[in-house]
């Protein structure tokens, strides 16, 4: 049977997505090239906001349209919207065929077996621990990229930041144990993946599952864990995302800014640069304790680039509170952000205050935000021009497939002809001087003598 996945939203689904491939090839499965040529769809979902469930629902009605001329088939949906609104899904979609949770992923073999034989619809929401079977399977049939792979270290979140519905769908923190966590990225090493991106709602609470913010001067078991990572040969560089500001604890900067293999790039959530909304945005740390934490990693650490998330339109946000956003936002020059238009969600604590940011001011601050960013990466990036950078490889450029492309330690793309002379591929590691830049892009000359690998 061939099957095709079709993700939504973050990297946990992306994440999610591999492992349910890499388990339906364990079990004889074959990827299809796309939905067309499928016996087997499955949408993995996300419910962070209303536009993905709209998206993922208009997608499951075309599928009808295939259903009709190809009737075999069968449709299936996993992810955040599969857990909250599964069941009412399957009564309402004829041609869906099952839901799972996003801790039944290791059951999908099994699920879409019994329907090939019985035909009846099926559901599964039930909660499993971090160590569910199938968190650390991967692809290694060339599908999967193989200069970086995504590593889950945890699964769901306690923290009920009041807009969020993540708690809701993906239930509380549960941390893997470290000797999972680091076989798993030996087998990677192993496989020839020099990169590890480690992932989880809330990466610097793991190992406190469920526990309130620590002191700062408290032992940081994610720390520890980069420490456990780096000490593995065949992993040359370590990412993560997100960790929490409130979980940032110096011993956790020690551990980032001293291991040498921990890209100095971090992607840290603020949300909002105004004490008072991030109070009502139940995020337990203020704007001092978040600089305090860039400024202690920038000190260690002068050449890190920072990224954050940020929500625009927040109940009650005034002009005051947005200037503060946006100052802040200067203030740690972030290299990238993702910025949001805040949009209640069912359930949530702020879906029951006052939506009272007119939707047109919400557009207006995203727009502000936007060009703020694209100023300041323009700067930023024209600074790096005459400068040499050791760039991983991840393949040609999807603009002009005569250049390459790779990341910087920093997380900044960058593009370079390669030297016939001296053919790349994905996962090599080569040194680049930039010589322009625009606000999203390096450009760089290959030298090629000084190819790493
Ligand atoms: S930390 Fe907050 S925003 Fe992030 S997943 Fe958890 S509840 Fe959602």
């Amino acid at each position: 049977m061939k099957f095709y996945i079709k993700t939504y939203g973050c990297q946990m689904n992306l994440r999610d997505s591999d492992s349910a491939a890499a388990l339906l090839i364990e079990h004889g499965f074959t990827p299809a090239e796309g939905e067309a040529d499928a016996d087997l769809v499955i949408l993995n979902t996300c419910s962070v906001r209303d536009q993905a469930e709209r998206k993922a629902i208009g997608k499951l009605g075309f599928l009808g349209k295939l259903k009709r001329e190809r009737p075999w088939m069968i449709f299936g949906i996993m992810g955040c919207m599969a857990q909250s609104r599964g069941t009412e899904l399957l009564k309402s979609i004829r041609h869906l065929d099952f839901a799972i949770g996003t801790d039944q992923i290791h059951r999908i073999p099994e699920i879409v077996e019994q329907i090939a034989a019985k035909h009846e619809k099926t559901a599964s929401f039930d909660r499993a621990s971090a160590e569910t079977p199938g968190i650390d399977s991967h692809r290694f049939d060339g599908a999967e990229s193989p200069h970086s792979a995504f590593v889950s270290i945890m699964r769901g979140c306690s923290r009920y930041c009041s807009y969020c519905i993540v708690p809701f769908v993906r239930g509380p923190e549960r941390s893997r144990p470290m000797d999972s966590i680091l076989a798993e990225c030996r087998t990677l090493a192993a496989h020839g993946v020099p990169e590890i991106f480690l992932l989880g709602q809330n990466v610097s609470a793991y190992g406190l599952d469920n526990t309130a913010p620590p002191p700062d001067d408290a032992p940081s078991p994610f720390g520890e864990l980069l420490k456990g990572i780096a000490a593995i040969d065949g992993v040359r560089r370590i990412r993560f995302t997100s960790p929490h500001p409130a979980y940032f604890t110096q011993a956790l900067i020690d551990a980032f800014t001293q291991t040498d293999k921990v890209c100095k790039y971090v992607h840290l959530p603020l949300q909002s640069g105004s004490d008072r909304i991030l109070k009502l945005m139940n995020r337990p740390y203020d704007t001092a304790k978040y600089l305090s934490i860039t400024d202690r990693l920038r000190a260690a650490a002068p050449g890190i680039s920072f990224s954050t998330d940020v929500i625009v339109g927040f109940p009650t946000e005034t002009e005051a509170d947005f200037q503060a956003t946006r100052a802040l936002m200067d203030r740690v020059g972030f290299d990238n952000a993702f910025i949001f238009k805040y949009s209640p969600r069912k359930g949530t604590r702020s879906a029951q205050m006052p939506d009272d940011v007119p939707q047109e001011v919400k557009e207006e601050r995203n727009q502000i935000l936007l060009a703020d960013l694209e100023r300041r990466a323009e700067a930023a990036n024209k600074k790096l021009v005459g400068q040499t950078f050791e760039l991983l490889v991840e393949g040609p450029s999807k603009r002009n497939s005569a250049r390459w492309s790779g990341r910087t330690e920093t997380f900044k793309q960058a593009v370079f002809t390669p030297d016939p002379a001296h053919p790349v591929q994905c996962g090599d590691f080569v040194r680049v001087k930039i010589v322009r830049s625009t606000a999203t892009t390096l450009y760089g000359e290959l030298i090629p003598a000084e190819k790493t690998n």
